[in-house]
């Protein structure tokens, strides 16, 4: 089955979760600026309201632990439990 990508706006999916869409639904199809939260599969910015593996200093990797890339509200969380 395939998806209709034209229904669907930048506006439509951000801060939307990826389980709220079709199996298989690949924000990329709509922007490129978008990816999803591994953690929550919310749907972000990736440049400017996501953390990634390896992107940035030793800390943040520290903390992403496990995840591949999150969303800021999942890096605090992280950060946050990593603190007590
Ligand atoms: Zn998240």
């Amino acid at each position: 089955m395939s998806i209709d990508y034209s229904k669907y706006s930048t506006d439509d999916i951000h801060y939307k979760t990826l389980s709220d869409f079709p199996i298989g639904f690949d924000v990329k199809e709509i922007s490129e600026d978008l990816n999803s939260c591994n953690k929550c599969e919310k749907v972000v910015r990736w440049y400017d309201e996501m953390y990634w593996q390896g992107e940035e200093c030793q800390e943040t990797n520290k903390i992403l632990g496990d995840w591949y890339a999150v969303c800021d509200d999942c890096y605090i969380e992280l950060a946050n439990k990593g603190a007590e």
